[in-house]
């Protein structure tokens, strides 16, 4: 056929057909076309067309209908750009018709013809005609007349006969899918896939291979790999005398692909056709260079492919399948890299609860998302923004979610809902974050008007209480079990491995204990980029000395408690170093307000008049004049390293101390301190001065020499300003991006929550700027801080250390202002390693 309308185009491997015009399935069966495979006769329609016929032009069927076999039955399929956006359901059977029947009848039994002429008028008239679909329930199927009832049904329903002619019914047919995809819910339904508003939908019209009649027929779909694991195994169903998918849905009768002791298999009913199929699938996969899922059909022995598809994969199986293909030297290394979504990592890094762990189920529903997480019960997308912001685990409750619960999820450690199932917005999006969730949990009664749950036992978890949430086995479990960090496999490693190459930016982890620098080091970051030591003092033991230091009255009483609390910190330094085996370790000094320490009830109060041996009088005052009202702008960071000189100087000794420790045991430890929110210059002289000043007293005590680095949080706009003046004093900036935004917007972190999705949806911020950086804004600080600092200081180290540096968004922003790394939270580690990876390939 002649090629002239670029609009309805028959498929050969030479005819202008695009992804971009005419979608991925009419170009993915072009190129089966050109691998020589037993493709039947296609036609592909592009956007435009499909377009015109949606605004109800109608194509010229002879033209349409010119390449294929005269008296064949044809399909039509949806073909999208991407195939993830969806499409109207494929029609089979079109040109089934009286005469048809009797044709057909004649060469395959009255009963075959029979059930294609019925299911061709069912979908007809539920599709096309727009009946309801109700209209056959009283009509009995099995009776040898079913297709004359479903005639007479449809013309009294309709008031016309059942269409008779190929091109009538074919031109309803694609009138119909044509309209479907511009429908109002299925365009919001791919637009949330990610598809833009005006994306195009292409058909594909094809001969039938019947897939019924006397020899083997039937159809089915095989694939190589297991969609969960991508490890190789021939997997799929195929159903003799059947069509299209019909092999996927009455799974029952389905034959297995291989042999197999669970039933027959394709392989014993018709060992050529296997043979063949495994053969066309592993050529697909060579010069497709992917995965393939091929939908086939046996007619009389002989295989046909309809179709191929990329496999469907968890992702586990998708980092499997690219690094395979790689290894197999189909792919590059570096393509394996550009195919996996930096965040679906998470997928594979999520903790599970240990198998030998007590399981204290409280109740139970469908495993939407694999992984497990523990926090504290929420019952609002806002209250888990909250939570988010004091750092604080939650998992949020919901009856089902909606759109507007995303940023709530983003901030939740897991998702439980009462409603909805694996295919639920709370599973689709938990999966997509790979955020443990678990849907469907009718076990558990959901008291959401007063913030608890019941469960069948008659306990009450309220608002506050901690649960687990495994969404690999789909249980609710009370409290906090042993958990068992995620198992990373050899494929991962290579990916990894392979990041690694290619990333010109480290990667660092913010951890502050000893099993956050073990995640890390298995993750392999290229050291500890914050160490918050504020989350050092909360353990009970500590916090006592704690609060006897904040009330001490002298210098010497502080001093006397600081040195309690020294030698505590020098063993978590000590440990920190030893995990870390040389890699650099950035400690901040002490950064929040002290009354973060202190009872805010009254028998607290009254503990801590006991403890302290103080009237309750006297505790509640000092408690009451430690108030602030607006700590985060208050007395904390280096404000309190200036007027509590007696904490940095501990904290710096037992950095000092710990270092030497460790260069003892042969490591090479130069430590880093880091100097919170500093806005002026002298802050840092006047710090540095005293830190230099316990470095020499320890050099001298010790009779050993030590290296150091000090350095500043750039997380005020003043410091990004001034950075000029900070930089000379010292060797490296990161910029605290979490208080930098706080501060740049004047947006409290802390109650941003409240108001955040109304902000988003209604597009005052096109994404929360706590989660995705504000390179307008805020990153116009960040770069005018690196540019004044590098130009004052040519060799200060650059970084960033707030929640962005895990955000593959913001990683691209970091790199191109000159960062020399980011640091994130040890489990976002490998996103960051593979996001860096991809912005340098
Ligand atoms: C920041 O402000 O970005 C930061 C990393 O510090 P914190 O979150 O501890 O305030
Ligand atoms: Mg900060």
């Amino acid at each position: 056929m002649q090629q002239d309308n670029p609009d309805i185009t028959f498929i050969t491997p030479t005819a202008p057909v695009a992804t971009a015009t005419h979608g991925g399935r009419a170009k993915c069966l072009q190129r089966l076309v050109r691998l020589d495979l037993p493709v039947p006769s296609t036609v592909a329609l592009s956007f435009d067309e499909v377009h015109r016929i949606a605004a109800g032009e109608t194509p010229s069927m002879d033209e349409l209908l010119a390449p294929l076999h005269q008296g064949t039955l044809i399909c039509v399929r949806p073909s999208s750009e991407d195939p993830d956006w969806g499409g109207p359901g494929a029609v089979l059977n079109i040109g089934m018709n009286d005469a048809k029947f009797a044709e057909l009848s004649e060469k395959l039994g009255h009963d075959a013809a029979s059930a294609i002429y019925a299911r061709f008028i069912q979908s007809y008239s539920t599709h096309v005609a727009r009946l309801d679909p109700d209209m056959f329930d009283d009509l009995d199927l099995s009776a040898k007349d079913t297709c004359k009832q479903l005639l007479e049904a449809y013309e009294l329903e309709a008031e016309e006969p059942f269409p008779q002619d190929v091109g009538d019914q074919l031109a309803g047919v694609l009138r119909s899918m044509a309209r479907a995809w511009e429908g109002t819910t299925a365009r919001l339904l791919r637009q949330a896939k990610g598809a833009p508003a005006d994306a195009g939908l292409g058909l594909v019209v094809q001969e039938m291979v019947l897939g019924l009649g006397h020899a083997e027929c039937g159809s089915g779909v095989l694939q190589l790999v297991n969609s969960t694991t991508g490890l190789p195994k021939i997997t799929g169903r195929y159903l003799s005398q059947s069509q299209g998918r019909d092999a996927l849905q009455t799974g029952a009768s389905a034959l297995f692909l291989e042999k197999d002791t669970r039933g027959p298999s394709l392989e014993d009913a018709a060992p050529e056709a296997f043979e063949a199929l495994k053969q066309q699938a592993a050529l697909m996969r060579v010069k497709l260079r992917e995965e393939m899922q091929i939908e086939f059909t046996i007619e009389n022995g002989q295989v046909y492919i309809l179709d191929g598809v990329r496999v469907q994969r968890s992702s586990r199986a998708a980092v499997r399948i690219a690094v395979q293909l790689a290894q197999d030297g189909i792919i590059p290394a570096q393509e394996a890299l550009m195919r996996i979504e930096p965040r679906a990592l998470n997928e594979l890094l999520h903790r599970q609860v240990d198998p030998e762990a007590e399981r204290d189920v409280i109740g139970n529903g469908i495993a939407a998302s694999p992984g497990a997480a523990t926090g504290r019960i929420v019952f609002s997308a806002a209250e888990a923004q909250a939570s988010a912001a004091r750092s604080e685990a939650c998992i949020l409750v919901r009856r089902e979610t909606t759109p507007e619960d995303i940023r709530g999820m983003h901030a939740a450690s897991a998702v439980l809902t009462e409603r909805g199932g694996i295919t639920s917005h709370a599973a689709v999006i938990g999966r997509g974050l790979g955020l443990p969730c678990v849907v469907g949990a009718s076990s558990l009664r959901f008291q959401l008007r007063k913030k608890s749950l019941l469960a069948p036992d008659g306990r009450v978890f309220k608002e506050g209480d901690i649960i687990t949430i495994d969404g690999t086995d789909g249980e609710i479990l009370a409290g906090e079990p042993k958990m068992l960090e995620a198992a990373l496999d050899d494929a991962f490693q290579s990916l990894m491995a392979w990041a690694d190459e290619e990333r010109d930016l480290d990667i660092r982890a913010n951890a502050d204990t000893p099993a956050d620098a073990r995640t890390a080091r298995n993750f392999n970051a290229n050291g500890i980029g914050l160490c918050r030591t504020e989350h050092m003092f909360f353990e009970a033991d500590r916090l006592t000395v704690m609060r006897e230091m904040i009330f001490a009255d002298a210098s010497e009483d502080r001093r006397s408690a600081l040195d309690k609390l020294l030698p505590m910190q020098r063993e978590d330094f000590i440990e920190l170093f030893r995990i870390m085996e040389g890699q650099p370790v950035c400690i901040r000094l002490f950064d929040p307000p002290l009354h973060e320490f202190l009872p805010t009830e009254r028998a607290g109060m009254r503990d801590l008049a006991e403890a302290l041996n103080l009237p309750l009088s006297t505790v509640t005052r000092r408690v009451e004049a430690l108030g602030e009202y607006n700590p985060m702008l208050g007395m904390r960071g280096v404000r309190l390293g200036i007027t509590v000189p007696e904490i940095y100087d501990m904290q710096a000794r037992a950095i000092f101390e710990a270092a030497i420790m460790a260069n003892r045991n042969g490591a090479n430890v130069v430590p880093e301190i880091m100097i919170p929110l500093v806005s002026a210059k002298r802050e840092v002289e006047l710090v540095k001065t005293r830190v230099d000043a316990v470095a020499a007293a320890v050099r001298t005590e010790q009779g050993l020499d030590f290296d150091y680095r000090l350095g500043v949080m750039v997380e005020t706009p003043r410091a990004a300003l001034r950075a000029e003046d900070i930089a000379p004093h010292c060797h490296f900036f990161s910029f605290g991006t979490n208080d930098l935004t706080q501060m740049a917007y004047g947006l409290s972190r802390d109650d941003a929550g409240r108001f955040m999705s109304a902000y988003v949806q209604q597009g005052v911020y096109p994404e929360d700027p706590f989660h995705t950086l504000d390179a307008d804004g805020v990153g116009e600080l960040v770069k005018l801080g690196a540019e004044r600092g590098r130009a004052a200081q040519p060799d200060l180290t650059l970084s960033v250390c707030g929640e962005h540096g895990g955000s593959p968004e913001s990683i691209a922003f970091c790199r191109k202002v000159g960062m020399d790394y980011v640091s994130c939270s040890p489990f976002r580690v490998p996103v960051a390693r593979l996001a860096a990876a991809q912005l340098a390939i």
